[in-house]
């Protein structure tokens, strides 16, 4: 089995009842076991700044390697995208608004750089102009809603090509944002499917 890690985000409808119910289809992927799931964080919007906050957690999965790295990796990109369309995903662009946005964080030790699918893979992953597939998330080392929850789940984790850990990166991160540009909603209940108001 190889260990990913997915961060999952939204901001429309009952977002948190969104990365709810994603958990809940992660665990129901083929082969595929949910490991870990992150405290639950409000998070100010990133980029277009004018839309509603975020909601945004990190899931810990253990999946199935595939035949080599890059086809295991894309066969979970695969799911992802799946997942966000049955989850009634529109398109809008990148960075606007969504009901659920599921990116693949890290993929075991592994680095990949894709730019098109093999052949016999699904073509609709793609989209223009933006590469594939990159693993580690080129993004999430600028990113305290991505590095808070995956902190909570992997502080000792060194991603390739980082130089450092998810939890040295989170408090540089948390500096530069300001500790105010997060906070924390809720513990997840492995019983209830969902999180629990946090006591603070
Ligand atoms: P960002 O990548 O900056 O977080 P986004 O999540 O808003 O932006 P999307 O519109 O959800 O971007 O995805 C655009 C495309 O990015 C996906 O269709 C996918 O092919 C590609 N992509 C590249 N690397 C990854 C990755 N590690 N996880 C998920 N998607 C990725
Ligand atoms: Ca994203
Ligand atoms: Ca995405």
């Amino acid at each position: 089995m190889t260990r990913a890690y997915i961060g999952l985000g939204a901001n429309v409808g009952d977002a948190e009842a969104a990365l709810a119910g994603a958990v809940g289809a992660l665990a129901a992927l083929p082969g595929t076991r949910v490991v870990g799931v992150s405290r639950l964080y409000v998070t100010r919007p990133v980029g277009v700044a004018d839309q509603p906050d975020f909601r945004n957690a990190v899931v810990a999965l253990d999946v199935p390697p595939g035949p080599d790295p890059a086809q295991g990796a894309l066969d979970l990109l695969v799911h992802l995208k799946a997942l966000e369309r049955a989850a009634g995903r529109r398109a809008r662009g990148r960075w606007g608004p969504r009901e659920i946005d599921l990116d693949l964080l890290a993929f075991g030790r592994h680095r990949l750089s894709l730019d098109r699918p093999p052949d016999g893979q699904s073509r609709d992953v793609a989209v223009k102009g933006v590469r594939l597939l990159v693993v580690p998330h080129p993004s999430a080392r600028e990113r305290l809603f991505v590095l808070a929850p995956w902190a909570d789940l992997a502080p000792g984790l060194v991603p390739p090509g980082w130089g450092e850990t998810v939890g040295s990166a989170r408090r540089r991160q948390e500096h530069v944002e300001g500790s105010g540009a997060v906070r924390v909603a809720g513990d997840w209940d492995p019983a209830a499917g969902r999180w629990r108001r946090a006591s603070r």
